[in-house]
């Protein structure tokens, strides 16, 4: 099993600071993968960067909701030229850093959302995308 970010995630970065074997990584380029992702095949399931996620974004593999209930206003974020998803979000992370993100949709409360679709990308990104980018552990700081 594994741990697993969801587009839930607003890349706060506060994961990353408990991960005891640094398997989470900022995505990018950005766009494409706008999400923090967790590596499964180093991830020990620990479960130290649950609770530190502001946005209640991951979750443990099998736990991972087929039917989520948003919040109002609750955001998510895919990647670019996905239906729905051209909102400009501007926040900031668990330094204090500017978060700029173009590919987001605000929820409306009650809305369901099948977040299982989340769980293939964080495969991906270590199989098929970047996966540990020269000086991801610098740009998470
Ligand atoms: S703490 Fe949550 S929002 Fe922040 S990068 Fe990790 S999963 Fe994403
Ligand atoms: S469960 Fe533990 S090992 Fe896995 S990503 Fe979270 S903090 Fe890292």
């Amino acid at each position: 099993m594994t741990h697993i970010i969801t587009s839930l995630c607003l890349r706060d970065g506060g994961c990353v600071e408990v991960c005891p074997v640094e398997c989470i990584v900022p995505g990018m380029p950005q766009d494409q993968y706008p999400w923090y992702y967790i590596d499964p095949a180093t991830c020990i399931d620990c479960g130290a960067c649950i609770p530190e996620c502001p946005f209640e974004a991951i979750f443990t593999e099998d736990e991972v909701p087929d039917a989520y209930d948003a919040k109002a206003d609750q955001k998510q974020a895919k990647p670019a030229g996905t239906p729905g998803f051209t909102e400009h979000f501007e926040g900031s992370n668990h330094h204090g850093h500017a978060v700029v993100m173009d590919t987001v949709k605000t929820l409306t409360a009650g809305e369901t959302l099948n977040l299982r679709d989340d769980i293939q990308p964080n495969y991906d990104y270590f199989e098929k995308g970047p996966g540990y980018w020269d000086g991801w552990q610098q740009h998470a700081k």
